[in-house]
């Protein structure tokens, strides 16, 4: 039985989160349009970009969204024209919500430049809720035996981290750099340990540091310390400007700097013999294609990740964005909500 009534979070002013941006809402449950089926939340991965969503560096795109891209649930209904995927079935809800499918980005593979792109949380309602509406085409199929909560953050931070690390030009059994060491990063720095890289984690939190070494990394430090060797590759996770100069300088020739997050503040002039010169590169990270999560979700079967979680019930969401804010949460914290 599907209610006509649910538990969900909005943002209604965006601001700093002591002036609680989000509140929590009864609203009808949405029915699934042409194309959509209708998923009931088990889990919601918090993202760091629902901080930046809920305190307006990222400007809203409606009115009282409700965020969330990291969703676990259970099929329970379909729209007109969709039906692919049968009740029951359980899937996740990440970022891509839609594409334009026709455009020159769409048809050379690269959808996560699609200038018609919409984003789950942004455009439309996410996960911060007891169900939420994905369009078929985007909904990631996923095992039905692991726990929700231990599924969720591979949505964003997985996928993400995963595209971050593609993008970054990781030669085999190269030395990898990486700035920050949150929910993204310490996923992404398993794959990269997995495939034979040498990964050092820089990361201002002593904790932090603690979790790299336990997951496998060569070495942690500050962030603001070099690395002990010279990187052929570099993740900024941390959403800090300042700390684009001093990765670009603990390249090695030839090395990557990709930027990972979707919001940074501003950088500082870069110094072009010191941060650039000897063919370092500096680049972003784009959200994420359908393919890009599709291949980092096989590898998460094939190889499941250790995924640090701290969970919070849905009705304590804003607790869990305060937690983030202040960097007090280790991993990933997970909105948890009962499987039945
Ligand atoms: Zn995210
Ligand atoms: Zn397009």
């Amino acid at each position: 039985m599907i209610p006509t009534e649910m538990d969900a979070w909005v943002v209604t002013r965006p601001g700093p989160i002591a002036s609680r941006p989000l509140r929590p809402v009864r609203v009808p449950v949405p029915s699934p349009g042409p194309g959509e089926v209708l998923v009931r939340v088990e889990a919601c991965a918090v993202c760091r970009t629902d901080l930046h969503l809920a305190e307006g560096d990222l400007r809203p795109r409606r009115p009282r969204t409700t965020p969330g891209h990291e969703a676990v649930g259970r099929v329970v209904a379909a729209g007109p024209g969709a039906g692919r995927l049968a009740p029951g079935t359980r899937v996740g809800a990440a970022w891509l919500r839609s594409t334009c499918g026709h455009c020159r980005y769409c048809l050379r593979g690269a959808e996560n430049l699609c200038p018609d792109s919409t984003y789950t949380g942004w455009d439309a309602d996410g996960g911060y809720a007891e169900y939420l509406t994905v369009p078929e085409d985007f909904a990631y199929p996923l095992p039905g035996d692991t726990p929700a909560e231990k599924l969720a953050p591979l949505l964003c931070a997985g996928i993400i981290g995963y595209r971050a690390l593609l993008r970054g030009d990781l030669p085999p059994g190269g030395r990898l750099g990486i700035y920050g060491f949150g929910a993204s990063a310490h996923l992404t720095a398993q794959i990269a340990i997995a495939q034979g890289a040498t990964v050092h984690v820089l990361t201002r939190s002593a904790r932090a540091r603690e979790l790299a070494l336990d997951l496998g990394a060569a070495s942690a430090g500050d962030a603001a310390d070099a690395p002990p060797e010279p990187l052929d590759s570099a993740i900024l996770f941390a959403p800090v400007g300042e700390l684009v100069p001093v990765a670009l300088a603990a390249l090695d020739r030839g090395g990557t700097l990709a930027v990972a997050g979707i919001h940074l503040s501003d950088i500082p002039a870069l110094t072009y013999q010191r941060h650039l010169f000897q063919e370092r590169t500096l680049r972003s990270v784009t959200a994420n294609t359908r393919a890009d999560g599709h291949a980092y979700l096989e590898l998460a079967a094939l190889h499941p990740p250790r995924v640090t979680t701290v969970p919070y019930p849905l009705a304590e969401a804003d607790r869990a964005l305060a937690d983030l804010a202040a960097d007090r949460v280790e991993g990933a914290a997970v909105l948890t909500l009962p499987s039945s």
